[in-house]
C-alpha cells in the first residue's frame, strides 16, 4: 500500500452492518471507495458503497477478489475468522491485524494477554467442566459469571452466579458444552469505554471515555462526560494506549472498563473495530470514530479527538424506530438510521445523540 492511500482507491470491508455502513460513508467523505464483503445481499452497508462481494466471510474465492480490488482491507465486527485475514493479508494489508483479532474472539485469550500486559480485569478460570466450576465458585465467593468463551456479545451465552448454594452439575452441558470462562462478578459502580485509535506510523490518539448504561444485555445509552475522576479516565485511556502499541495495531479500537468504587478500573472487554459506544462522536466532534479508523487504516494524519459537547448517545431498538419523526423535530439532535428494512425485537435500527451544554 502506498501510504497515504490516493484518492479514488479501494477499501476492502469485511462485514455488512451499520458499522461497515458508517465506515463506507466516513471513506467516501475522504475520496474512497469501498467494497462490502458480507453474505446478506443489500445489507446496511451494502446500500452506501461501492459494490459488495454476496458470499461467507470465509470463501476463499471471494476473499482473493476482495484483496484483488481493495488497496487495504478493514473489517466490522471481531468475529471474522482469522484464517480469512490471514489469508487476505498475503497480498494486501489488513488493518487491524489479524492478532487483534485472535485475541479478541476468546475471552481466556483476551484476559490473558490482558494481564500480560498489566491491564487488570476481573478474576476469571478456564471452565471445561462441572468440576472446574464448582472450583471457581469455591474460589470466588460463590458468585461470579459464566460466559462462553467464544461468540458471544450483547450479553448473550452468559449465567449469573449470585451466591450459588447448590450444586452444579449440568450447568456445563446446559450452555452448549463449547469451552467457557468463569469470571468474578465485579461490584462496578460504573461502566465506562474508550475508543481510541493507532495510525499507520504508530501515532496514538483517544476521545474522552464514555459512560455506558446497558439494557437487557444491549448498549441503550453512552454519555460525554462520564462521571469519573480525570484520573480514571487516564488510566482508561492509558490502558487503551498499551493495548493498542502491544498489539501494533492500525485502527480504532474500544475498550470496555468496569469503574470500581474508588475509582479503580477492570478491563472488561476489547473489541479490534468501531464500538456503538463511539457513535456520539460523529455529534460532538469534528472527527468521528468512523473517519477516524478510515485515516488510520489508508495511512492518513489522525484526527483531532477533542468533544466540542456534552452529549448522550441513544440506541434505537426495535420499535423504537418509531421515534424518529419525533426526534427529527428536536434542536441540537443528531439522528442516523442504517437502513434495515424490518423492525425485531433487540435489532439495532439506528441512534441519536443529544447534544448537551459541554
Ligand atoms: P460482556 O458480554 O462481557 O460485555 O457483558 C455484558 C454485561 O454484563 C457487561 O456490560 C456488564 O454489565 C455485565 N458483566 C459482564 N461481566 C461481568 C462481571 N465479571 N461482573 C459483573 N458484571 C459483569
Amino acid at each position: 500500500m502506498t501510504a497515504p492511500l490516493p484518492q479514488n482507491s479501494t477499501i476492502g470491508i469485511i462485514g455488512g452492518g451499520q458499522l461497515g455502513r458508517m465506515l463506507a460513508m466516513a471513506a467516501a467523505r475522504l475520496g474512497y471507495r469501498t467494497v462490502i464483503l458480507e453474505p446478506q445481499a443489500d445489507c446496511p452497508a451494502a446500500q452506501v458503497a461501492n459494490r459488495q462481494i454476496v458470499a461467507a466471510y470465509d470463501n476463499p474465492a471471494a476473499l482473493d477478489e476482495l484483496a484483488k480490488v481493495s488497496a487495504v482491507v478493514t473489517y466490522e465486527f471481531e468475529n471474522v475468522p482469522v484464517r480469512a485475514a490471514e489469508r487476505l493479508a498475503v497480498s494486501v494489508h489488513v488493518y487491524p491485524p489479524a492478532r487483534a483479532l485472535e485475541v479478541s474472539q476468546d475471552r481466556l485469550v483476551e484476559k490473558t494477554f490482558l494481564n500480560g500486559i498489566g491491564v487488570k480485569t476481573a478474576d476469571f478460570r478456564a471452565v471445561d467442566g462441572d468440576a472446574d466450576l464448582e472450583a471457581g465458585l469455591a474460589a470466588f465467593g460463590r458468585s461470579g459469571i459464566l460466559k462462553t468463551r467464544r461468540m458471544g456479545y450483547d450479553g448473550k451465552g452468559q449465567r449469573v452466579f449470585r451466591d450459588h448454594s447448590g450444586g452444579v452439575t449440568g450447568s456445563f452441558a446446559a450452555m452448549g458444552g463449547v469451552p467457557l470462562i468463569l469470571e468474578s462478578f465485579v461490584p462496578f459502580e460504573r461502566e465506562i469505554s474508550v475508543i481510541a485509535a493507532r495510525g499507520l506510523d504508530g501515532q496514538l490518539s483517544a476521545y474522552d471515555p464514555a459512560e455506558n448504561v446497558h439494557r437487557n444485555g444491549i448498549l441503550h445509552t453512552s454519555t460525554l462526560p462520564a462521571s469519573v475522576a480525570r484520573t480514571t479516565a487516564d488510566a482508561a485511556t492509558d490502558a487503551a494506549f498499551s493495548i493498542l502499541a502491544a498489539l501494533d495495531y492500525v485502527g480504532v479500537i474500544g475498550v470496555e472498563f468496569f469503574v470500581l468504587p474508588g475509582g479503580g478500573l477492570l478491563a472488561n472487554e476489547i473489541a479490534p473495530r468501531v464500538h456503538n459506544s463511539g457513535h456520539w462522536t460523529e455529534a460532538a466532534c469534528a472527527v468521528s470514530q468512523f473517519e477516524q479508523h478510515i485515516r488510520a487504516v489508508a495511512g492518513l494524519p489522525l484526527g483531532d479527538l477533542s468533544r466540542h459537547s456534552g452529549c448522550v448517545m441513544e440506541n434505537l431498538i426495535g420499535d423504537d424506530i418509531f421515534r424518529a419523526p419525533a426526534l427529527l423535530s428536536e434542536p441540537d439532535l443528531v439522528l442516523h438510521l442504517y437502513g434495515k428494512a424490518e423492525a425485531r425485537p433487540g435489532r439495532k435500527m439506528g441512534h441519536f445523540t443529544r447534544l448537551l451544554s459541554r
